[in-house]
Protein backbone atom coordinates (compact mmCIF):
# COMPACT_ATOMS: atom_id res chain seq x y z
CA UNK A 1 0.00 0.00 0.00
CA UNK A 2 1.73 3.22 -0.82
CA UNK A 3 1.27 6.17 2.08
CA UNK A 4 -1.37 8.30 0.33
CA UNK A 5 -3.80 5.29 0.24
CA UNK A 6 -3.82 5.26 3.98
CA UNK A 7 -7.37 4.68 5.24
CA UNK A 8 -8.51 7.62 7.23
CA UNK A 9 -11.82 9.78 8.19
CA UNK A 10 -10.84 13.23 6.16
CA UNK A 11 -11.30 16.06 8.29
CA UNK A 12 -14.04 18.08 6.45
CA UNK A 13 -12.25 21.66 8.25
CA UNK A 14 -11.62 23.99 5.01
CA UNK A 15 -8.82 25.34 4.77
CA UNK A 16 -6.15 22.52 6.12
CA UNK A 17 -5.19 19.24 5.59
CA UNK A 18 -6.47 17.17 7.97
CA UNK A 19 -7.47 13.47 8.55
CA UNK A 20 -8.54 11.01 11.58
CA UNK A 21 -7.13 7.78 11.09
CA UNK A 22 -8.75 4.32 12.08
CA UNK A 23 -7.42 1.02 12.80
CA UNK A 24 -6.38 -0.13 9.57
CA UNK A 25 -3.66 0.49 7.26
CA UNK A 26 -0.53 -0.21 9.68
CA UNK A 27 1.36 -3.60 10.76
CA UNK A 28 0.86 -3.80 14.42
CA UNK A 29 -0.62 -6.88 15.61
CA UNK A 30 -3.17 -8.06 17.97
CA UNK A 31 -4.72 -6.08 20.09
CA UNK A 32 -3.03 -3.51 18.91
CA UNK A 33 -3.81 -4.28 14.92
CA UNK A 34 -3.33 -2.57 13.02
CA UNK A 35 -2.39 1.19 12.82
CA UNK A 36 -1.16 1.44 16.13
CA UNK A 37 0.19 4.93 16.55
CA UNK A 38 1.41 5.73 20.34
CA UNK A 39 4.52 4.47 21.62
CA UNK A 40 3.44 3.94 25.37
CA UNK A 41 0.83 1.30 24.74
CA UNK A 42 3.11 -1.94 24.92
CA UNK A 43 2.85 -2.64 21.01
CA UNK A 44 6.42 -3.48 19.67
CA UNK A 45 8.31 -0.27 18.81
CA UNK A 46 9.19 -1.49 15.19
CA UNK A 47 5.28 -1.82 14.65
CA UNK A 48 4.64 1.70 16.08
CA UNK A 49 7.39 3.28 13.86
CA UNK A 50 6.73 1.99 10.48
CA UNK A 51 2.82 3.05 11.47
CA UNK A 52 4.10 6.21 11.97
CA UNK A 53 5.60 6.80 8.37
CA UNK A 54 2.99 5.56 6.78
CA UNK A 55 1.18 8.70 8.49
CA UNK A 56 3.84 10.43 7.66
CA UNK A 57 4.09 9.41 3.79
CA UNK A 58 -0.20 9.94 4.28
CA UNK A 59 0.07 14.16 5.27
CA UNK A 60 3.14 14.44 3.30
CA UNK A 61 5.40 15.97 5.57
CA UNK A 62 6.95 15.25 9.02
CA UNK A 63 4.62 14.87 11.98
CA UNK A 64 5.19 15.86 15.31
CA UNK A 65 3.76 14.18 18.59
CA UNK A 66 3.95 15.08 22.06
CA UNK A 67 4.29 13.04 25.32
CA UNK A 68 0.29 13.46 26.59
CA UNK A 69 -0.57 13.26 30.09
CA UNK A 70 -3.90 15.05 30.25
CA UNK A 71 -2.68 18.35 31.21
CA UNK A 72 -3.92 21.83 29.65
CA UNK A 73 -0.54 22.58 28.26
CA UNK A 74 -0.15 23.96 24.57
CA UNK A 75 3.13 23.52 23.20
CA UNK A 76 3.55 25.93 20.32
CA UNK A 77 6.04 24.56 17.12
CA UNK A 78 8.57 27.15 16.10
CA UNK A 79 11.58 26.89 13.67
CA UNK A 80 13.89 24.65 14.58
CA UNK A 81 11.72 22.43 16.22
CA UNK A 82 12.45 18.79 15.77
CA UNK A 83 9.08 16.56 14.25
CA UNK A 84 9.85 13.67 16.34
CA UNK A 85 12.80 11.52 18.43
CA UNK A 86 14.83 13.62 20.64
CA UNK A 87 12.67 16.36 21.37
CA UNK A 88 9.23 15.00 22.09
CA UNK A 89 7.73 17.62 24.68
CA UNK A 90 4.99 16.79 27.19
CA UNK A 91 1.59 19.14 26.55
CA UNK A 92 -1.85 17.81 25.51
CA UNK A 93 -2.21 20.36 22.67
CA UNK A 94 0.18 21.65 19.63
CA UNK A 95 -0.31 24.71 17.53
CA UNK A 96 1.59 25.85 14.82
CA UNK A 97 2.41 28.47 11.95
CA UNK A 98 4.93 26.45 10.08
CA UNK A 99 3.88 24.50 7.09
CA UNK A 100 6.28 21.80 6.63
CA UNK A 101 5.11 19.64 9.55
CA UNK A 102 1.87 18.47 10.59
CA UNK A 103 0.68 18.11 14.13
CA UNK A 104 -0.72 14.93 15.71
CA UNK A 105 -2.44 14.25 18.68
CA UNK A 106 -3.74 10.12 19.58
CA UNK A 107 -6.79 9.18 21.56
CA UNK A 108 -8.70 6.02 22.36
CA UNK A 109 -12.09 7.51 23.07
CA UNK A 110 -10.55 10.95 24.53
CA UNK A 111 -11.88 14.02 21.95
CA UNK A 112 -8.91 14.46 18.95
CA UNK A 113 -9.86 18.66 18.20
CA UNK A 114 -8.20 19.93 15.27
CA UNK A 115 -8.30 23.85 14.41
CA UNK A 116 -7.11 26.22 11.61
CA UNK A 117 -7.52 29.43 10.84
CA UNK A 118 -6.41 29.71 7.05
CA UNK A 119 -6.20 32.98 6.63
CA UNK A 120 -3.38 33.55 9.04
CA UNK A 121 -2.46 30.41 8.01
CA UNK A 122 -2.19 29.23 11.74
CA UNK A 123 -2.97 25.43 12.56
CA UNK A 124 -3.90 23.39 16.31
CA UNK A 125 -4.12 19.73 17.16
CA UNK A 126 -5.47 19.17 20.85
CA UNK A 127 -6.31 16.25 22.99
CA UNK A 128 -9.48 16.40 24.77
CA UNK A 129 -10.89 14.27 27.24
CA UNK A 130 -12.23 15.10 30.97
CA UNK A 131 -9.28 16.39 32.79
CA UNK A 132 -7.97 18.05 30.08
CA UNK A 133 -11.44 19.57 28.94
CA UNK A 134 -12.58 20.56 32.37
CA UNK A 135 -8.70 22.05 32.94
CA UNK A 136 -9.27 24.36 29.98
CA UNK A 137 -7.05 22.59 27.39
CA UNK A 138 -9.69 23.96 24.08
CA UNK A 139 -9.47 27.17 25.44
CA UNK A 140 -5.48 27.28 25.79
CA UNK A 141 -5.14 26.22 22.34
CA UNK A 142 -7.45 28.95 20.96
CA UNK A 143 -5.41 31.30 22.96
CA UNK A 144 -2.06 30.09 21.34
CA UNK A 145 -3.41 30.23 17.93
CA UNK A 146 -4.67 34.05 18.66
CA UNK A 147 -0.91 34.67 19.83
CA UNK A 148 0.23 33.30 16.50
CA UNK A 149 -2.06 35.72 14.90
CA UNK A 150 -5.33 33.44 14.57
CA UNK A 151 -8.80 35.43 14.67
CA UNK A 152 -10.80 33.58 16.66
CA UNK A 153 -13.86 34.88 14.41
CA UNK A 154 -11.48 32.72 11.57
CA UNK A 155 -11.17 29.44 13.55
CA UNK A 156 -12.87 26.41 12.27
CA UNK A 157 -12.32 23.69 14.73
CA UNK A 158 -13.59 19.55 13.87
CA UNK A 159 -13.84 17.26 16.69
CA UNK A 160 -12.57 13.61 16.35
CA UNK A 161 -13.56 10.05 16.63
CA UNK A 162 -14.28 10.02 20.29
CA UNK A 163 -16.78 8.68 22.91
CA UNK A 164 -20.35 9.78 22.86
CA UNK A 165 -22.42 11.15 25.86
CA UNK A 166 -24.80 8.05 25.76
CA UNK A 167 -21.61 5.50 26.05
CA UNK A 168 -19.34 7.63 28.48
CA UNK A 169 -20.60 6.33 31.93
CA UNK A 170 -19.19 8.27 35.21
CA UNK A 171 -19.83 8.51 38.83
CA UNK A 172 -22.91 10.59 39.45
CA UNK A 173 -20.77 12.72 42.08
CA UNK A 174 -18.15 13.02 38.83
CA UNK A 175 -20.62 14.23 36.81
CA UNK A 176 -21.91 16.93 39.37
CA UNK A 177 -18.48 17.87 39.64
CA UNK A 178 -17.73 18.29 36.04
CA UNK A 179 -21.04 20.32 35.50
CA UNK A 180 -20.20 22.85 38.15
CA UNK A 181 -17.13 23.44 35.75
CA UNK A 182 -18.50 23.12 32.10
CA UNK A 183 -22.57 23.68 32.95
CA UNK A 184 -23.67 21.30 29.83
CA UNK A 185 -21.33 18.95 29.79
CA UNK A 186 -23.19 16.46 32.33
CA UNK A 187 -25.56 13.93 30.35
CA UNK A 188 -27.15 10.34 30.56
CA UNK A 189 -26.75 6.72 29.23
CA UNK A 190 -28.59 4.82 27.28
CA UNK A 191 -29.29 2.95 30.59
CA UNK A 192 -30.20 6.22 32.55
CA UNK A 193 -27.09 6.20 34.28
CA UNK A 194 -24.95 9.26 34.43
CA UNK A 195 -22.60 10.46 32.00
CA UNK A 196 -20.37 12.99 30.38
CA UNK A 197 -20.74 14.09 26.87
CA UNK A 198 -17.54 15.26 26.59
CA UNK A 199 -18.12 16.62 22.47
CA UNK A 200 -21.04 19.09 23.88
CA UNK A 201 -18.38 19.89 26.54
CA UNK A 202 -15.71 20.84 23.69
CA UNK A 203 -18.34 22.41 21.40
CA UNK A 204 -19.23 24.83 24.68
CA UNK A 205 -15.60 25.42 25.90
CA UNK A 206 -15.15 26.37 21.74
CA UNK A 207 -17.71 28.63 21.78
CA UNK A 208 -16.92 29.76 25.02
CA UNK A 209 -13.42 30.98 23.70
CA UNK A 210 -15.10 32.68 20.80
CA UNK A 211 -15.35 30.35 17.96
CA UNK A 212 -18.73 30.71 16.03
CA UNK A 213 -20.99 27.72 16.92
CA UNK A 214 -21.32 27.18 12.88
CA UNK A 215 -17.69 26.72 13.02
CA UNK A 216 -17.36 23.71 15.04
CA UNK A 217 -17.69 20.09 13.81
CA UNK A 218 -18.88 17.32 16.04
CA UNK A 219 -20.96 14.67 14.31
CA UNK A 220 -18.21 11.76 14.44
CA UNK A 221 -18.22 8.51 15.07
CA UNK A 222 -18.50 7.31 18.43
CA UNK A 223 -15.32 5.20 19.08
CA UNK A 224 -16.64 2.58 21.63
CA UNK A 225 -19.56 1.81 19.25
CA UNK A 226 -18.07 1.33 15.72
CA UNK A 227 -15.45 -1.26 15.72
CA UNK A 228 -13.37 0.79 12.85
CA UNK A 229 -11.60 2.85 15.94
CA UNK A 230 -9.35 2.28 18.56
CA UNK A 231 -11.81 2.63 22.18
CA UNK A 232 -9.90 2.07 25.63
CA UNK A 233 -13.24 2.22 27.20
CA UNK A 234 -14.49 -0.80 24.97
CA UNK A 235 -10.56 -3.08 24.82
CA UNK A 236 -8.08 -1.56 27.58
CA UNK A 237 -5.22 -2.93 25.84
CA UNK A 238 -5.60 -1.15 22.51
CA UNK A 239 -3.82 0.96 20.26
CA UNK A 240 -4.07 5.08 19.40
CA UNK A 241 -5.56 6.62 16.85
CA UNK A 242 -4.46 10.05 15.45
CA UNK A 243 -6.13 13.48 14.22
CA UNK A 244 -3.43 15.08 12.36
CA UNK A 245 -3.49 18.62 10.74
CA UNK A 246 -1.38 20.53 8.88
CA UNK A 247 -1.74 24.09 6.91
CA UNK A 248 -3.27 23.14 3.22
ZN1 LIG B 1 -21.31 5.99 22.02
Amino acid sequence: MSGTDLPARASRLRGARALFTTRDGGVSGAPYASLNLARHVGDDEGAVAANRERLRAAIGVDVVYVDQVHSADVAVVGEGDEPDGGSVRTADALVTRRGDIALAIMVADCLPVLLVDAEAGVVGAAHAGRAGLLGGVLENTVAAMQALGADVERVRAEIGPSVCGSCYEVPAAMRADAERTLPGIGATTRRGTPSLDLRAGAVLALTGAGLRAGHVLSDAPCTVEDERFYSYRREQRTGRLAGVIRRA
